[in-house]
């Protein structure tokens, strides 16, 4: 361990994980006794979505219940485009993952007869998901993993630092490029390797309101993207649709779990809106939901989750939820929770296949940033942390069958570390305006006209901040997901289009990007729209008085 470090190591410690989430910490857990070195942006064991999983983690493990069943539901949930063969490995892996969680410390809830207890989620056709101390899984899981890779000699970890690029020789991976995260004039460095595995999380931050963690920025594809890998189904944004509406940055979450015991959604004038929606009303699926309450808060009459019918089991079972509103001055038990949809999960990302590999040799990711094609246009509550363990224990597999030292030595000769400017710092403006863009012209409702505007803005925001690649970074990723979100022409699961709101079978399949397509797209649309904009602008200045 190697705390508040910012100095560049000698020579590579062999493989190069990137993000100490539950994606990362399992990987290089399974890669020992292979040396790794763990990068983490934030202090270790902090700044990571992992933490902060309240509902839980869905194996089909209890009496019944089977693999096929899981995959099933996945793929229902998925809206048409989950690559089946990948929702079934990682179901039928799920038992021996547990196994592993266990083995790590992990004390799931257990019933009065000491067995695993599981509940039930939204569009799980059983009960599957796995809960300790009702909404602290996250934590729980967590505080195993760390433990275990302080214990775990082959692992470093080196903290405060953020990857910013990829370093290739001939195609291939041979470094990657870190600079500290805590200081604007920092200078950066080059960690030699040849195997770099990016489990960085998601990209909830690039929206102006989301559940993720600040560390989540979507960096992780934008610098896959940049090496030349192909980046999947970027368009598939979920909205999560009770977060705690409280002005706080990120929002805190209150738990799908809290209406499944029964919290309802009512807008300030007490009417329970849902019911006029979806058969299920509160317990539809998300997208549906989210798209209600958006609707609701859009017309003024506001979306509050009341939990007053749970009265005092609320505190018990759902702590997490309870102390968010008690720190913002609310009673949840006396009084209905201001709620509001935010960016929650991209189900895109780097697109691997079923060890984990990208398209760029020598580059592997795992955990949120990759996309499997495991969660289609719409994730399955609680399988995010199941994929999470499920491939970072297949990268690991993949790398320890052909990493080989002799291969590490002439990635180190073509990659010596070397101290780069950073320029940082007065970006501030530009990400709020980035956030703020993509909130409102790529959120839960996109229409054509919408996502030409955020591809304008982005483009004045790219043009007047090169200098800040971190920022650089966060619009390469916000770049991808509008051209994926323009291109597909259709509503399919996460990804609603107010121009085509239902799905069209032509649009049936998984998207696939490189970022020259993206830039293509992005080209194209600006000039489209171009002569439009001028006439408007001419337009305007005749109608001026003199
Ligand atoms: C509030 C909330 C509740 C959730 N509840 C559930 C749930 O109940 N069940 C479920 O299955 N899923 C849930 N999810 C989703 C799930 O938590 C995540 O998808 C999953 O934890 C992702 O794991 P990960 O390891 O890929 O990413 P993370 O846990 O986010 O870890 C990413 C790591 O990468 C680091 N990082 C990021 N960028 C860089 C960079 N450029 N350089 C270096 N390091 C970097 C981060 O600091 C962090 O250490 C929830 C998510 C949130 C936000």
């Amino acid at each position: 361990m190697t705390g508040g470090l910012h100095l560049p190591p000698k020579e590579s410690e062999g493989v190069v994980v990137v993000g100490a989430g539950l994606a990362g910490l399992f990987t290089a857990l399974k890669l020992a006794p292979l040396p790794v070195t763990v990068i983490s942006a934030a202090r270790f064991g902090e700044g990571a979505s992992s933490l902060w999983a309240q509902g839980g983690i869905a194996a089909a493990l209890s009496e019944g219940d089977t693999p096929e069943a899981h995959a099933a539901d996945t793929v229902r949930a998925g809206a048409g485009i989950v690559e089946e063969k990948i929702a079934l490995l990682m179901a039928r892996e799920a038992r021996e993952r547990i196994e592993d969680l266990l083995s790590y410390g992990v004390a799931f809830d257990k019933d009065l007869e000491g067995r695993l207890a599981f509940g039930r989620e939204a569009a799980h056709g059983r009960n599957r998901i796995l809960h300790v101390k009702g909404d602290m899984a996250g934590r729980a899981i967590m505080h195993a993993l760390t433990a275990a890779t302080r214990q775990t000699p082959s692992i470093t970890v080196l903290e405060g630092l953020f990857a910013r690029d990829l370093v290739l020789h001939d195609g291939s991976i041979c470094g990657v490029e870190l600079v500290p995260a805590d200081t604007s004039r920092a200078r950066g460095f080059i960690l030699p390797t040849n195997a770099v595995v990016l489990a960085t999380g998601g990209a909830g931050q690039i929206y102006g309101v989301t559940t993720n963690p600040r560390e989540a920025r979507g960096e992780g594809v934008a610098i896959a993207a940049r090496a030349g890998a192909v980046i999947a189904d970027a368009e598939f944004v979920q909205f999560h649709p009770t977060a705690i509406d409280i002005g706080r940055d990120p929002a805190p979450l209150a738990t799908e779990a809290l209406r499944g015991e029964g919290a309802l959604l009512i807008n300030a004038r007490g009417e329970r809106f849902m019911r006029a929606v979806h058969d299920d009303a509160e317990l539809g699926p998300r997208d549906v939901v989210a798209r209600a309450v958006y609707d609701e808060v859009m017309s003024g009459r506001g979306a509050f989750l009341d939990c007053r019918p749970l009265g005092t089991r609320l505190p018990e079972h759902f702590p997490t939820v309870a102390a968010a509103c008690r720190a913002a001055g609310l009673d949840p038990v006396r009084e209905p929770i201001p709620v509001a949809p935010a960016a929650h999960y991209h189900m895109g990302g780097i697109l691997t296949d079923a060890a984990g590999r990208s398209t760029v040799d020598g580059l592997w990711a795992c955990g949120e940033v990759a996309s499997t094609g495991a969660h289609g246009a719409n994730r399955l509550a609680s399988n995010s942390l199941l994929e999470a363990v499920v491939f970072g224990a297949r990268v690991a597999g993949d790398i320890a069958s052909s990493w080989r030292p002799a291969i590490l030595k002439a990635a180190k000769r073509a990659a010596r570390p070397a101290p780069l400017g950073v320029k940082g710092g007065g970006s501030e403006r530009a990400e709020r305006t980035l956030r703020l863009t993509m909130a409102q012209e790529v959120g839960v409702i996109r229409d054509g006209a919408s996502l030409q505007n955020a591809l304008a803005t982005l483009a004045a925001l790219e043009g007047k901040n090169a200098g800040d690649r971190r920022l650089a970074n966060m619009l390469v990723t916000a770049k991808l997901i509008v051209a994926a979100a323009l291109q597909r022409q259709e509503s399919r699961g996460a990804h609603f289009r107010r121009d085509y709101p239902l799905p069209d079978e032509r649009f049936a399949k998984r998207s696939f990007l490189t970022l020259d397509q993206a830039e293509a797209i992005a080209r194209e649309a600006r000039e489209a729209v171009a002569p439009a904009r001028r006439l408007r602008a001419a337009l305007g200045r005749a109608a001026l008085p003199a």
